[in-house]
This record gives C-alpha cells, sequence and structure tokens, in this order.
C-alpha cells in the first residue's frame, strides 16, 4: 500500500429478519474477494456489520452514529434488503438509506448480487 492510499472503512448493514436464518456468508465472501458490490475496493476493510434493529430500521441511527466515531467511509446495504421477487423487499429502505446519507456517510446498494 502506497503511503498516500487511505484504507476505505466499509459497514454493512442487513435485515434483522434475515439475520435469523443467515450467518452473512454470501456478504463477506464477496468483501474478501472483492466480487460484485465489493469490486471497485482496493485498500478495505469491513469495521462493521450490522442488522437493522427490526423495522423499520431502528438501530441504524445510533450505530451509524458509533461507525463514524470510527471513521466509517461506507454504508453497504445488503442484498438481502433490496431483494424483489419471491422475497419482499424492505419496505423502509429508502428511509434507511436517507438517514445513512444525512450523516454525511456514502451509501452503496446491495453486497453479494
Ligand atoms: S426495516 Fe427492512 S431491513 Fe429492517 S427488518 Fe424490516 S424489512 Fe428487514
Amino acid at each position: 500500500m502506497k503511503k498516500d492510499e487511505k484504507t476505505t472503512k466499509i459497514a454493512i448493514v442487513r435485515c434483522d429478519i434475515v439475520s435469523e436464518t443467515c450467518p452473512g456468508m454470501a456478504c463477506f465472501k464477496a468483501f474478501n474477494k472483492r466480487k460484485v458490490h465489493f469490486s471497485d475496493y482496493g485498500e478495505a476493510e469491513i469495521i462493521g456489520f450490522f442488522t437493522c434493529g427490526g423495522c423499520p430500521g431502528r438501530r441504524v441511527f445510533r450505530l451509524v452514529d458509533s461507525l463514524l466515531k470510527h471513521g466509517v467511509d461506507v454504508v453497504h446495504l445488503s442484498s438481502c434488503m433490496l431483494m424483489e421477487g419471491g422475497y419482499p423487499k424492505c419496505p423502509h429502505i429508502d428511509e434507511i438509506r436517507q438517514m445513512i446519507l444525512k450523516k454525511g456517510v456514502k451509501v452503496v446498494d446491495g453486497t453479494h448480487h
């Protein structure tokens, strides 16, 4: 890593309901292999992996505050929050996205698909 190259600090927020059945392997696999929505990162690390806290995403506001103290650069909305079709898409996704953006943190839609 070049001296002036900054490590990007990433956090992932995911669906609390889906977390009952998913330990998050696909999100970490995509990050570790720099695939799909992580493909553009060079030096990067995951500093947080948390659930929204349940509808309507009540935990996001205060956990993003905590992440900001640790220099978070970007929050990924997990792919399970964005699914459509057989699984219902999160009905609060727009509010959650805006809540994070208002704190000055970049948001990326998706993790592993
Ligand atoms: S707010 Fe969205 S992401 Fe959170 S539990 Fe409800 S449906 Fe899942």
